[in-house]
């Protein structure tokens, strides 16, 4: 099946959305993408979803 000039719907993994987290080490919150987490304030990687 072939949809040519239609609109095409993309389906946005889980992944590609921005999610809260929070670093474990220092506290702060912060959003970010993808599986390697990492705290934009200490650099820490010790993050959990918030
Ligand atoms: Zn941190």
């Amino acid at each position: 099946m072939c949809t040519v000039g239609g609109p095409v719907d993309i389906d946005f993994d889980e992944g590609l959305k921005p999610k809260d987290y929070k670093c474990k080490d220092c506290g702060g919150s912060f959003s970010s993408l993808g599986k390697n987490i990492r705290c934009p304030t200490c650099g820490s990687d010790n993050c959990i979803a918030a």
